[in-house]
């Protein structure tokens, strides 16, 4: 057992920018402060498309809805889904229409957009269940795979009994990243300076400061 922590997302620097850049929710939200999404951007993507929300009464009936989430939807931003590819919940089972939905990220608590094309690929692409929600944005969502990664790697490395300098390396590496997520009850950071002990120094001064500033936290 590694004494791993359940809470997965207090993951470092982003801490420290919360609340300061929510933009207003008047309609006229100043996007500038938003979380920018490498592949769709910052500010709404408006598309003109705008329709109204009917729930089926009777069977057969045409249906327009969208994801209730609990992001703000924002008007004029949808598109059109194809219910085909969607995993069905819920008593109306698919929607029709994916909006651009304001959010703020459970972690760094920033605004960000869960864009309607980003749903598309989450819930037809991807095969995700209408009811998955985006908690996070897409940075902190970025940190916290990587975390899972290294934290994967990082129990191989436990099982290997001796390992190379590369290996080492590694896991002195994965380990401090660990530490700095706070995903330890108690820190390992005595097996980190051991491993980096038998490094050449040249190879770990970086991240023998990160293990002096993780001892001086602890
Ligand atoms: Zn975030």
């Amino acid at each position: 057992m590694l004494g791993v922590r359940v809470n997965r997302y207090r993951m470092g620097e982003d801490m420290t920018r919360k609340k300061k850049t929510r933009a207003t929710r008047d309609g006229a939200a100043n996007y500038r402060g938003f979380r920018e999404h490498p592949r769709y951007g910052q500010a709404p993507r408006i598309t003109g498309l705008n329709p109204v929300e009917v729930r089926p009464i009777a069977p057969g009936m045409p249906i327009i809805n969208f994801i209730e989430h609990s992001g703000q939807r924002i008007p004029n931003t949808a598109i059109q889904a194809d219910a085909a590819k969607q995993k069905l919940v819920g008593p109306f089972g698919a929607v029709s229409h994916y909006f651009d939905l304001h959010c703020v990220c459970s972690n760094c608590e920033l605004d960000f957009l869960f864009f309607a094309e980003e749903q598309k690929h989450w819930y037809e692409d991807l095969g995700l269940s209408l009811d998955k929600q985006c908690e996070y944005c897409v940075v902190c969502r970025h940190r916290y795979q990587t975390l899972k990664q290294k934290h994967r790697r990082y129990e191989e490395l436990c099982r290997v009994s001796t390992l190379s300098e590369d290996e080492a390396f590694e896991m002195a590496d994965c380990c401090l990243s660990l530490i700095e997520a706070t995903m330890f009850l108690n820190p390992p950071t005595e097996r980190v300076r051991m491993l980096l002990n038998r490094l050449p120094e040249r190879r770990c001064r970086k991240l023998r400061k990160h293990l002096r500033a993780a001892e001086e936290l602890a």
